[in-house]
């Protein structure tokens, strides 16, 4: 099991970590209480167009509103949740949630793309498809405006079966990207046969790229790859307008990063996009101007 060490308070989640032990066993009725005291919540993060500027949707990111701890990030309890087969529970919320929204996009007028993250797990549930076939029904929401973001690792886990439920999302039309593209173990003969709309650059390559020229060739090589398979793709871990220069000079489709927006409570996006522009770029006197 490859997840990194995820300390929650005294709590401590090891690969290694008996599933049997008091530690474990506090942590997972802790994860029980999280859910049926609704203390998850979902953050969304913007994705935008770079040739046009616009916001063309968000992804959204999951977060543990904590009595004591405060908010717990994904990265201390999402290993734990996969382990303890939670992740179920806790993508069916995300999924109803994203569903919930988009809805309330759509009544006030707007219509943007939601992508939500899925597990390894989440790829051999053979319930999934079907129920959230029902969910998108239930609350109209278009399957195309959907993105599943699924990484290469959690593809390669058992790549057959994950096939198989990636066909099932794709006969009914929803979207699918391939998550933290160039970080995991994955092929080109798999990345063939996937049935994917859109590859996401990881955050280490573009958080890199400009003080190292390999990461630079890298996402470069990774934005072409997608274009000549027909693919979009994402930049995400943009921190500065350079980044955004940069990866618009090489023609990516989309960015998300920290100079965008960091991720935000839900209730706050629309806000947010109502008002969201592109920085203007600073004229070549500016600094003169201010001295
Ligand atoms: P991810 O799906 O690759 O999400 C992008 C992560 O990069 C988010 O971290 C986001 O806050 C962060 N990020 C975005 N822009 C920047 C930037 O400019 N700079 C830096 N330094 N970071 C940036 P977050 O929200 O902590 O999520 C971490 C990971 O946890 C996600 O990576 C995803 O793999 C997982 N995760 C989050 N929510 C869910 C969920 O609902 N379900 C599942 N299965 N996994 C989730
Ligand atoms: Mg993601
Ligand atoms: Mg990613
Ligand atoms: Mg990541």
């Amino acid at each position: 099991y490859k997840a990194k060490q995820t300390h929650l308070g005294h709590i401590v989640f090891r690969p290694e970590l008996d599933m049997r032990s008091d530690e474990a066993l506090s942590l997972l009725g802790e994860l029980r209480r999280a859910i049926e005291h609704q203390e998850l919540r979902l953050f969304l993060q913007p994705k935008v167009c770079m040739a046009s500027g616009e916001v063309k949707g968000a992804e959204a990111l999951v977060r543990w509103q904590h009595p004591t701890r405060g908010m717990v990030p994904p990265m201390k309890f999402i290993p734990f949740a996969e382990q303890t087969g939670f992740i179920r529970q806790i993508t069916y919320w995300l999924l109803e949630e994203s569903a919930r929204i988009w809805r309330q996009w759509a009544d006030s007028g707007l219509r943007l793309d939601l992508s939500v993250n899925l597990s390894a797990r989440d790829l051999i549930d053979s319930d999934l498809p079907a129920h959230l076939n029902r969910l998108l029904i239930l609350h109209g929401v278009p399957p195309e405006h959907l993105c599943l973001e699924i990484t290469e690792s959690a593809i390669m886990d058992d790549p057959n079966h994950a096939l198989q439920t990636l066909e099932q999302f794709h006969y009914m039309g929803v979207k699918m990207a391939i998550d933290d593209f160039g970080t995991g173990y994955s092929s080109l003969a798999y990345l063939k046969r996937l049935p994917v709309d859109e590859l996401k650059i990881d955050k280490s390559f573009v958080m890199n790229m400009q003080h190292d020229s390999q990461d630079e060739k890298i996402v470069r090589s990774v934005i072409d790859l997608a274009h000549n398979m027909g693919l979009r793709v994402v930049a995400e871990g943009l921190e500065d307008r350079r980044a955004w220069e940069q990866l618009s000079a090489l023609d990516c489709d989309l960015a998300q990063g920290y100079w965008i927006a960091k991720p935000m409570p839900s209730d706050q996006f629309l806000a947010w996009a109502s008002t969201w522009q592109l920085p203007a770029q600073p004229e070549a006197g500016d600094a003169v101007a201010t001295r």
